[in-house]
């Protein structure tokens, strides 16, 4: 129950809904009692009828429709109060079901990008729904459950022991057996099914990267292979669900064999009672009563070894949603003070390590980089490039050295407006299943249609976009068109164009651009950037050749820095590179 315990703020904050469904409760099993009574006092006067000497059939008549009556009256309000009951506990659930969800999506959103990598998508989307699932039926039923059985033996057993103490006594001997063979059968259940879900989780996630790698699988005509691995976590799914259906359909039998078991008890011991002439059993009716008050009180005894074994599942579940929730962001946001940011960057002697693979990505990495001027980073693929744009937006913090924004350590600037000051466009453009408009407003929701145009104008993109059909409310992904790379890459600038912060970040976002439209958006950009702080990053001489300066990297050190002329003089890497893109673009 320990993990369970973190659920108790919800059960403060619905702390009336769950005394109302308490209160409710009581009474309902308060109106139920009428019916076992009404029944026995019928018999009983069906019995008297039958030894009196004077039989008076209107008297019987007028007795035993009063009680028909009664018992409709009574069972029609414990039916309501039942239902009652239902809608304020189970609805409870389903409110701190909701706030639980949106909890753990607000917690998930504020983890760092390592969380990402170390769990799979799979398994947060499973904490986040079947566990949930499983921690609102301890919230719901499981409570409810046990609130009414806790109340019903009290009330029954008072009821009981009030007509017959040795009758009650015998007749609750086996309820103990009942309640612990269900126990064990729903432990049993619940291992069971722990399984099953467990092969279920791995077969969602198998599907899902089938479905996202569908093109390569076409591609490379592995359909029959991943039909066969399919198949294989199929079969041993529908094993794990035969071994649950086996112990499933145990439960039922058992239920119907223990409460016989115990109406028979009730059967021998009452009238062996009544047949010699006890004085606790006055009148047959007395034994009907009490196998109605028996069999009113199995199914919530019963209920308890159910109840065990949901609450057993809940805290497990509970276990994993904790691990997460516990789990702190690595990057925090150091103050609520709004920061406005100018756009001075330096790096002084920035080393960063990747924690999972032990790459030493930046090695000893210094620049400064005055508001408004702009830096290209050119660099064979690894060297460290994205990495140094991903510094620059807190996505990691550096292992070694310090970097600073307008002087500041960058460490104590307010992640938030940090991250809202900083454009991004990221190497591997992504774009949400939604308009071509609402992801290019992704950058400024508040943005008009004119602007979201004039940034596609921008980003050369805005003569594609008018060829298809639905012009700006294309919608992409999924269940939309699917845009060619240059094209995802010029939508992904204008979304970073239209939100005009102080800092712009290009990671290699022309490299599937020819290189005449290249020339457009580098223009372009030209004025756009003259005030922005832009750090650029490329394959291509042609990106870099205006920048303020220049940086090549390999093996995340800096190897030349400088100016286009500079570098040219040095003889160097950029030179060759020069020398290589001029010759191809004769060649062109
Ligand atoms: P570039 O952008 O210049 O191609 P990166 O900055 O992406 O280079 O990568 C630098 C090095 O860090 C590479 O060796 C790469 O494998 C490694 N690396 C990059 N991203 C990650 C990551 N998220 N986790 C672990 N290692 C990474
Ligand atoms: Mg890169």
């Amino acid at each position: 129950m320990k993990e369970l315990q973190y659920l108790n703020k919800y059960f403060i904050k619905y702390k009336y809904r769950f005394l109302l469904g308490l209160l409710i409760t009581i009474v309902a099993q308060i109106f139920s009692l009428f019916t076992p009574e009404l029944i026995g006092n019928s018999i009983k006067v069906i019995e008297d009828y039958v030894k009196s000497a004077q039989k008076d059939v209107a008297l019987l008549k007028y007795e035993l429709l009063k009680n028909i009556l009664y018992i409709l009256a009574t069972t029609i309000i414990a039916g309501f109060f039942t239902f009652l009951m239902r809608q304020t506990l189970i609805v409870m659930s389903r409110y701190v079901e909701f706030d639980l969800k949106n909890e753990i999506f607000n917690h998930y959103q504020n983890l760092s990008q390592h969380f990402y990598k170390r769990n799979r998508t799979g398994d947060l989307m499973n904490r986040i729904s079947e566990d949930v699932g499983k921690v609102r039926m301890y919230v719901g039923p499981a409570v409810m459950y046990t609130l009414n059985t806790i109340m019903r033996f009290t009330i029954v057993v008072i009821y009981m022991y009030n007509i017959s103490p040795k009758l009650t006594l015998y007749s609750l001997l086996p309820l103990p057996l009942l309640s612990y063979s269900i126990f064990k059968i729903s432990s049993e259940i619940h291992k069971r099914s722990g399984a099953f879900q467990q092969n279920l989780s791995n077969l969602f996630s198998f599907t899902q990267e089938i479905f996202s790698g569908i093109r390569v699988i076409k591609a490379y005509a592995i359909e029959q292979k991943k039909q066969n691995d399919f198949l294989a976590l199929t079969k041993e799914s529908n094993t794990k669900a035969m071994d649950l259906a086996r112990v499933n359909s145990l439960f039922g039998p058992l239920m119907i064999l223990l409460i016989g078991l115990s109406n028979l008890v009730v059967v021998y011991v009452g009238g062996s009672m009544y047949i010699n002439n006890d004085p606790e059993i006055e009148s047959i009716g007395v034994i009907a009563q009490f196998i109605l008050y028996i069999n009113m009180l199995t199914w919530p005894v019963a209920s308890l070894g159910w109840v065990s074994s949901l609450v057993q599942e809940a805290e497990a579940s509970q276990k994993r949603i904790n691990e997460f929730l516990k789990e702190e962001p690595a990057i925090k946001n150091p103050t609520h003070l709004p920061t406005k940011i100018n756009g001075s960057i330096i790096f002084n002697n920035v080393s960063f390590v990747y924690e999972d693979t032990h790459i030493k990505a930046l090695n000893g990495v210094s620049f400064s980089l005055e508001k408004g001027k702009t830096l290209a980073i050119l660099g064979k693929t690894g060297s460290g490039k994205s990495t140094i744009l991903s510094l620059i937006s807190r996505l990691y913090d550096a292992t070694e050295g310090e970097i600073t924004i307008d002087n500041q350590p960058i460490t104590t600037v307010n992640l938030y407006d940090l991250r809202n000051q900083i454009s991004v466009v990221p190497q591997d453009a992504f774009l949400f299943s939604d308009t071509i408009k609402n992801n290019i407003k992704f950058g400024n929701e508040k943005a008009t249609d004119e602007e979201v145009i004039e940034a596609a104008k921008k980003a050369v993109v805005h003569e594609n976009i008018m060829t298809f059909n639905d012009q700006y409310e294309t919608i992409l992904g999924e269940r939309g068109i699917t845009l060619s790379g240059g094209q995802k890459q010029r939508v992904s600038i204008a979304r970073a164009l239209i939100k005009n912060a102080p800092i712009l970040l290009l990671d290699d976002c022309l490299s599937a651009v020819d290189t005449e439209t290249e020339e457009t958006i580098l223009n372009n950009l030209l004025t756009y950037c003259k005030d922005k702080t832009t750090l650029i990053v490329s394959h291509r001489v042609s990106s870099a050749k205006n920048a303020d300066e220049i940086i090549i990297l390999e093996d995340g050190k800096i190897i030349e820095k400088g100016t286009h002329n500079e570098l040219l003089e040095q003889n160097g890497y950029y030179k060759d590179l020069y020398v290589k893109q001029l010759s191809e673009k004769e060649i062109s």
